[in-house]
């Protein structure tokens, strides 16, 4: 199927939607972005790519990293990940300190900002360089072996990551951070200020919607099973206390992030790609979750 047709027809509908919302500006260096951009891009399993916008600008791709550093925690230590990490939506911001004290410092799930932590936390237990460890895993899924952070959003992050030294600190006194608190946040903040562009995203993210196998070189990542975990928990936490109204309107798992970016996939075909800054008050895109409901109402595929 030509997919070209209708992410023109979104392109044209989401018109309105451009620049509505606010561009995150609690990370300063993330506040100079232009709220008017707009990109969406699809790949197949067997390659082919299709686009609309501005596909090729790279963006930080903030908390769509938690699904790369879960990839690979997963497959370090498997199942007993789950002994520290939980996996219920947590119904609250993905910043949000309130439930790790009623719930002894284990984090309702892997993708928002607590449990994002104990995953690099994992992460570095289990690699000699857990920095590059991550990028090389998204250079192999992506293909693209240019894809690095960026220097100035990473310190940025550091220098306001506040709540998330707060949410670091309160889980090491339960016992749930092993490693040095500097060492995990660095790790975090510079997972975060990776850049992609949409091509390159949507590309990376082939792996879940094949199973677990990257097509583009046939190597198995993961599981079968690890695959299926993986992407169950983008549908119910993927978008954080947005995750049940996006599942409901687009019918696919995704991920979002603060930089503006939203990747989700269709297991069998294809993922998705789409970025544009302006986010509403969840944290996510505006004009990305409409595009993607969208895209599942005018294709009529979706997961169900
Ligand atoms: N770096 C951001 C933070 O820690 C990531 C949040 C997000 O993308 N939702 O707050």
């Amino acid at each position: 199927m030509d997919y070209s047709p209708v992410l023109l027809e979104i392109q044209k509908e989401i018109k309105p939607l451009i620049g509505k919302g606010k561009v995150a500006d609690y990370i300063p260096a993330l506040a100079s972005i232009s709220p008017d951009k707009f990109g969406m891009a699809v790949t197949t399993i067997d390659g082919s790519v299709y686009t609309v916008g501005d596909v090729s600008e790279p963006f930080s791709i903030q908390s769509i990293s938690k699904v790369f550093t879960l990839t690979l925690a997963f497959k370090y230590v498997g199942e007993r990940l789950w002994n520290r990490v939980g996996k219920e939506p947590s119904g609250n911001p993905f910043n949000s300190l309130v439930q790790l004290e009623y719930e002894n410092g284990i984090p309702r799930n892997p993708f928002i900002n607590a449990g994002a932590l104990v995953i690099a936390d994992t992460i570095i237990s289990n690699s000699k360089n857990a920095l590059s460890t991550i990028l090389d895993f998204i250079h192999s899924v992506s293909g693209n072996r240019q894809i690095t952070y960026d220097r100035k959003i990473s310190d940025s992050e550091k220098r306001y990551g506040n709540r998330n030294a707060a949410l670091a600190y309160f889980m090491k006194s339960f016992g749930n951070v092993i490693n040095q608190i500097d060492q995990v946040l660095d790790l975090y903040f510079h997972q975060c200020a990776i850049t992609m562009n949409c091509i390159d995203l949507s590309r990376s993210f082939l792996y879940l919607a094949n199973h677990g196998v990257n097509p583009l070189n046939d190597e198995r990542l993961i599981t079968v099973s690890e695959s299926k975990r993986i992407s169950s928990l983008m549908l119910t936490c993927g978008l954080y206390d947005e995750s049940g109204d996006f599942a409901f309107l687009a019918g696919l798992p995704g991920k979002s992030g603060v930089g503006g970016g939203i990747v989700a996939i269709i297991p069998g075909q294809l993922s998705l790609a789409v970025w544009s800054p302006a986010l509403n008050r969840h944290g996510n895109s505006m004009a990305g979750i409409k595009a993607l409901e969208l895209f599942t109402t005018k294709t009529g595929i979706s997961i169900f």
